[in-house]
């Protein structure tokens, strides 16, 4: 959904009430306290507006509206603005910065950090469960914010020193989703934990020729593809998407993060994943509405 659209659909704080209404509750409110049935039906004096649309429990006897409880609650932020902000990280296929989503929504670049990194936190995934696949495997590095620089030095890490670079391990199952991970280095060791806690040994990982990966053939059905020779064999064995995704991420660190501290390198790479793999469900901008309301 775009911000046209937004405004269109969401005209008023109260669309937006009766929107997260709808997804939160569907046809059944239930009391966000003590999660009871019995709440009868809104306050109809005074339910034009965000606060006075308050529903009245029959069992606990608070009254509630349907932000209780979400991140939403104790925010001033017109919800118009938590949607067009929702609908601007979406739609932004490299990214938006702070400052360029504080200009969009005219709010303080403070507020406009705090509404994206709330956003970023519904992005996360709650998988649980190992995948069983087809699976290309990659990593690659981004350079450490000046702060982050001198951090770290007598870490022994794979590939780059710590000092300067952080790096970041993806898989790719074959037509599904990506997961993408900062890690402290690329070792094999790093690299196996990764696979072991994601991935089923029943699956099939495809790679370059890194040394950190030859240990998996152990226990996982590996094939290579060696990059000084061609990008796909002929059998079909690449990680040209998971390249892609590279490429993707690191022009929108370029284009609007500039530098990107540690701490927070973890949340952006958790929505540019998170923005690649809805980059064809329509239905995306409920979905992260839902998550909001869980989180
Ligand atoms: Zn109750």
């Amino acid at each position: 959904m775009n911000i046209v659209s937004i405004y269109k659909k969401f005209p008023t704080d109260l669309d937006c009430i009766k929107h997260l209404e709808s997804i939160r509750w569907k046809d059944k409110v239930t009391c966000a306290y003590c999660g009871s049935a019995h709440t009868g039906t809104h306050n109809v004096k005074g339910c034009e507006t965000r606060s006075g649309r308050r529903f009245q429990c029959q069992d606990c006897n608070k009254s509630f509206s349907v932000t209780v409880g979400t991140i939403f609650h104790h925010t001033h932020l017109p919800l118009q603005k938590w949607f067009l902000a929702i609908s601007l990280i979406l739609n932004a296929k490299k990214g938006i910065s702070t400052r360029q989503l504080a200009r969009d929504l005219d709010l303080p670049v403070k507020t406009a950090w705090s509404v994206g990194m709330r956003i970023r936190k519904a992005f996360k995934s709650e998988e649980k469960e190992l995948l069983k696949g087809i699976f290309e495997m990659d990593e690659t590095y981004v350079k450490n914010a000046p702060q982050d620089r001198d951090d770290d030095n007598d870490r022994k890490g794979g590939g780059h020193s710590n000092k300067t670079h952080t790096s970041i391990v993806a898989f790719k199952e074959k037509d599904g989703d990506l997961k993408a991970f900062v890690t402290a280095d690329t070792t094999s060791i790093t690299l196996g934990e990764i696979i072991f806690e994601n991935i089923a040994t029943s699956s099939e990982i495809h790679t370059d020729e890194y040394n950190s990966y030859k240990h998996i053939r152990k226990f996982w059905n590996h094939k290579t593809v060696n990059h000084s020779i061609e990008y796909v064999t002929k059998d079909g064995i690449h990680t040209n998407s998971v390249e892609g995704f590279w490429a993707l991420l690191k022009r929108g660190i370029k284009g609007n993060f500039h530098w990107l501290s540690k701490k927070h390198l973890s949340s952006y790479v958790t929505e540019f994943e998170f923005r690649y793999n809805n980059r064809e469900n329509e239905l995306v901008f409920g979905d992260v509405l839902g998550r909001l309301l869980k989180v």
